[in-house]
């Protein structure tokens, strides 16, 4: 007899069980399991959707498998799902409907985040007609995912351009055959875009993350409406900050340690008629010598690459932020502004709040706090998913 075709199948075609930890994370809204969770997954083909039982038999719903992940389940849903190509396209579609009553004033913006939008493994952000995408599993690497998401987002966004951006280190994990980064679909994979007025170039293939820092969007907006007077963008990257605040500040400095970095900060400078100051140096060492002697500023922003990489790495990552937020907190004029923020997932709210305020004890300051933030409305939050909050930003008064 022949096989019954998939698309009529009922369940995925391949089961896992899991063990009772494994079931109550589930059962806890978290979307993954790790392997040591998992029983009996040995023929189970990389990047498979399976079916997810509890140990005894009961159906907890589906999920996408990874072969060589820790995390070797990403549920996708707790009902079940045949058609993973089609349920990509589907959850695309719901995630750029979710940014249309969120997202203003920008066309550039995060339109899938991964867990965040039950797309475990998709990364999608938008520079105006370019699309910029990272594929991070096993199972949305697959020939048949792939089409879906390109198709679906030319459907959808018309898009001149949509680049791929490799993270050969994951890759590697996820035992995926090596790929260069590279325009996957159109002819465009650089543009120009704009953010709360202020205008930035694009390039698909240069540059970290997938191109800029989207999070941020909302945060530069709010900063703006503090800040005043002699500026300082630590950590300033392509002048993300500093551009928005060279708006309301009598002067702007950004310092960065990466040169390419800076030549773009410069040319977005120009593309919006600025004349900002730009510091290729170490931030620690510039804040220190500055410190030192006696430089004084009305606004400094604090936006350093995530200091805790892992759990490991947290006593250490939090005495740099200390010392970072100490030395701005001295050198700044009373009623000025410090925005100060931490990409670091495994630095909680709590503790990032607890690091401002020991700092500010130390410098012999005290501080209000204007406003406390996170990321911008594109990158959602998933509730019992902790993993999907990752970033703090507190605008903070300082007085002597
Ligand atoms: N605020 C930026 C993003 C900053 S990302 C924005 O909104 O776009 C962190 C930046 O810190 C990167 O550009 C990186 O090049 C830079 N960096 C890393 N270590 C540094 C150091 N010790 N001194 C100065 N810059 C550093």
């Amino acid at each position: 007899m022949p096989k019954k075709p998939a698309a009529s199948a009922k369940h995925a075609e391949h089961s896992v069980k899991l063990s009772l930890r494994g079931a109550t994370r589930l059962l806890g809204r978290h979307p993954w399991v790790y392997r040591s969770d998992v029983v009996g997954a040995d023929d189970i083909p990389p990047g498979a959707l399976v079916r997810v039982q509890d140990s005894r038999g009961k159906f907890l719903g589906t999920a996408l498998y990874s072969s060589s992940s820790q995390i070797a389940i990403r549920m996708v849903s707790h009902g079940s799902v045949v058609d993973l190509p089609g349920l990509v396209a589907e959850r695309i579609r719901a995630a750029i409907v979710y940014r249309k009553e969120l997202v203003s004033n920008t066309d550039a913006y995060r339109i899938v985040f991964s867990e965040a939008d039950f797309l475990p493994g998709l990364i999608v952000d938008r520079y105006n007609d370019v699309i910029s995408l990272q594929i991070l599993t096993q199972a949305m690497d697959a020939a048949p995912v792939r089409e879906a998401v390109l198709q679906t987002l030319c459907d959808e966004l018309r898009p001149a351009g949509i680049v791929e951006r490799v993270e050969a280190r994951i890759r590697e994990l996820e035992q995926l055959p090596p790929r260069q980064s590279g325009l996957l679909w159109g002819e465009k994979s650089s543009t120009e875009y704009r953010m709360n007025g202020v205008g930035f170039y694009y390039d698909g293939l240069e540059g970290q993350k997938t191109g800029a820092f989207l999070d941020q969007r909302e945060n530069y907006a709010a900063a703006v409406q503090y800040a005043h007077g002699e500026a300082l963008d630590a950590f300033c990257y392509q002048g993300g900050f500093a551009l928005h605040l060279a708006a309301k500040c009598s002067s702007v400095t950004g310092v960065d340690s990466s040169r390419p970095a800076l030549e773009m900060a410069e040319k977005n400078a120009t593309l919006n008629g600025r004349d900002l100051e730009w510091i290729e140096g170490n931030a620690f060492d510039l804040l220190r010598e500055y410190a030192a002697a006696s430089r004084r500023y009305d606004t400094i922003v604090l936006d350093p690459p995530a200091f805790a990489k892992t759990k490991r790495d947290l006593e250490k990552a939090l005495r740099g932020y200390k010392e970072l937020n100490l030395r701005a907190m001295k050198m700044l004029r009373t009623g000025g502004i410090l925005v100060t923020c931490s990409c670091s997932f495994h630095v909680s709210a709590a503790d990032f709040l607890k690091m401002v305020a020991d700092a500010a004890q130390d410098a012999h300051k005290s501080l209000r706090v204007v406003e406390n933030r996170g990321a911008a409305k594109d990158h959602p939050i998933l509730l019992n998913v902790p993993e999907t909050s990752y970033l703090q930003c507190l605008i903070l008064n300082v007085s002597d």
